[in-house]
């Protein structure tokens, strides 16, 4: 028995059915994306509750395409999803399915359906079919074609397949019940003609089986138990019931799937909908199904984010039964704890300032011990360089500071993280009165452990030695959207957010960093976290993109 489980009402009800001894005690479920554009952070939910539920109930998971509409697929998407899901931790092992390669039974089983006299051709247009239906307060109006006998309902469907008739030209429909209340139960489209080429199929086929029917009949195929989808779909379970009672596939398979739906994930300052995300693609608002501001994972993925931080993250969301908006911050929140605890610390300045240290020796050089992770002992130390000639942030400075501020100022003091304090003695500018440099000394018994390292001096700044400095690119993110639901915009392109990049040129990072493995995950001390850009970053010229601030904002809301 699976009690001892995080209980959501999704493991509810699989307890419930497990016992019941209903199927078999099996759980099998699938995650089936259509391959129409790259996974979002929302999949990668769905992802985690279907696969994360047949793992938690000894269960299987499939991979399923759904590939019933040829003309918006593609094979990239194919690959890349399948690299997403497989990123995320998560394996299909020899489960990976196609809904088209059920396409022939599906035919079959519809023909099954006009001989059961439950489907018949109809050559009412799209608008007539429409107009045909009613609405929420009038029933429908039956099909002139409704009635048509079985035999001529199996010569045109035939005739359908064979490409007789051009796109449009009629339909192959459920005959159910034009007075339901529920719409997608007033004789629902079963299969349309349409020419295409599949990315599998290739022009095999020129009539396509609608989501409403292939989905449930795919899932019964697959001796699929719970066949878990997103809220939208609830009024469309009773269609998924009919297919099921309807069609006879006891040949194939001996399965009953029940449709259980879940709220989706909606994210603030962000859109989710395949079709947003490729616009902002294809128009170039992005720079690719991959930018580190996009919710793709694929984007994620490259921000920096890992597998284990969406993984947690999708788990304190939880599942519900009701649609809601889950703040940016705490995606932000799940990273920034992980990487807290295992990043290495890395001095790099975004916005130089050089300082000379007049009294500190010419040509001297200083390998001074610093933690490679305060939160983690065991991470070790490591030796970075000190020399005459030091980079510092440009903000650490300021010429004219307000009361509280508590870094470097003329005639003030400051601490340099694991080094020593200086002190301002003299501000160089240029002609046009800009500040060039800094003329600072030090004071040599300041250093850790020496007799005045315990003095008092308020700030404590990250610093780079000027000859040993490494140039690098860091990339700076901000929300992709300045609007915290950019579908509430009538469009929601007007929301975007134009200083959602920001390319800093001409850092400065300590020389280890060029050792560092590639996939590595740093903390730029007091700057956030960071890894380097797994395209545009090049040995002689590293790229970071900034994972995330340090500042948690999710950490204090929640501890209120
Ligand atoms: P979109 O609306 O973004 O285009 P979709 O639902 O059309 O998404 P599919 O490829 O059909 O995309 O989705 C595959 C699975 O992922 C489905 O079971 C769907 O319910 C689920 N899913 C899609 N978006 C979300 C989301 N935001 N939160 C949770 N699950 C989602
Ligand atoms: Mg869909």
């Amino acid at each position: 028995m699976a009690s001892d489980l995080p209980v959501n009402f999704i493991q509810n009800i699989i307890n419930q059915d497990l016992e019941a001894d209903k199927n078999d005690g099996k759980v099998h479920t699938r995650f089936p994306p259509e391959p129409n554009g790259y996974l979002h952070i929302g999949h990668a939910k769905s992802i985690c509750l279907n696969f994360g539920t047949a793992l938690a109930n000894n269960g299987l998971c499939n991979l399923r395409f759904d590939d019933t509409n040829p003309s918006k697929e593609e094979v990239e998407y194919v690959d890349s999803i399948m690299t997403d899901v497989k990123w995320l931790g998560f394996d299909w092992d020899d489960r990976l399915f196609y809904a088209s390669d059920y396409f022939e039974q599906l035919y079959q089983y519809a023909v099954g359906l006009i001989k059961a006299g439950k489907a018949y051709v109809c050559n009412l247009t799209a608008d007539q079919i429409r107009d045909y239906r009613g609405t929420l307060t009038e029933p429908g109006k039956e099909s002139p074609y409704r009635n048509r006998s079985v035999d001529e309902n199996l010569d045109l469907f035939e005739r359908m397949r064979a490409g007789e008739f051009e796109d449009g030209y009629c339909v192959l429909r459920a005959k159910i019940d034009m007075k339901s209340p529920n719409m997608n139960m007033r004789d629902p489209v079963l299969y349309r003609i349409l020419r295409a080429t599949h990315h599998r199929t290739g022009d095999k086929w020129c009539i396509y089986p609608m989501y409403d029917y292939a989905h449930p009949l795919s899932d019964a195929l697959e001796n699929i138990t719970h066949s878990i989808c997103t809220l939208e779909f609830s009024d469309h379970r009773p269609l998924y019931d009919w297919c099921i009672e309807n069609v006879d596939y006891s040949g194939e398979a001996q399965s009953r799937p029940q449709q259980i739906e879940f709220a989706r994930l909606n994210l603030t300052y962000t859109v989710m909908s395949k079709r947003k995300l490729r616009e902002l693609v294809e128009n170039g608002y992005v720079d690719g199904w991959d930018d580190p501001r996009m919710p793709t994972i694929s984007g994620l993925r490259r921000r920096g984010y890992t597998p284990s931080s969406i993984r947690d993250f999708c788990e304190r969301i939880g599942v519900a039964k009701r649609n809601s908006m889950v703040d940016i911050a705490l995606l932000e929140h799940c990273i920034r704890e992980e990487l807290n605890a295992n990043a290495i610390r890395v001095m790099t300045v975004l916005r130089p300032l050089k300082i000379v240290i007049e009294n500190y020796p010419e040509g001297q050089v200083e390998w001074l011990e610093t933690e490679n992770n305060p939160e983690n002992e065991a991470m070790g130390k490591r030796k970075i360089p000190f020399s005459r000639e030091l980079y510092i942030e440009q903000e650490d400075f300021m010429e004219n500071p307000p009361k509280k501020f508590f870094r470097l100022r003329p005639g003030g003091e400051l601490r340099l993280k694991s080094a020593y304090i200086i002190k301002c003695e003299q501000v160089i500018k240029n002609d046009a009165g800009e500040i060039t440099e800094l003329i600072c000394s030090y004071d040599p018994d300041s250093k850790s452990g020496g007799p005045t390292s315990g003095r008092k001096v308020k700030g404590t700044a990250h610093w780079v030695s000027v000859p040993h400095a490494v140039d690098v690119e860091v990339r700076l993110y901000d929300n992709l959207f300045l609007s915290e639901n950019p579908d509430e915009e009538d469009d929601y392109k007007t929301a975007l957010n134009p200083a959602s990049r920001e390319i800093l040129q001409g850092c400065k990072a300590e020389p280890g960093i060029a050792e560092l493995p590639q996939g590595n995950k740093y903390q730029f001390l007091r700057q956030g976290y960071f890894c380097q850009d797994s395209i545009l970053s090049k040995p002689d010229k590293m790229v970071f993109n900034r994972i995330v601030s340090l500042r948690d904002t999710w950490a204090k809301v929640s501890k209120n």
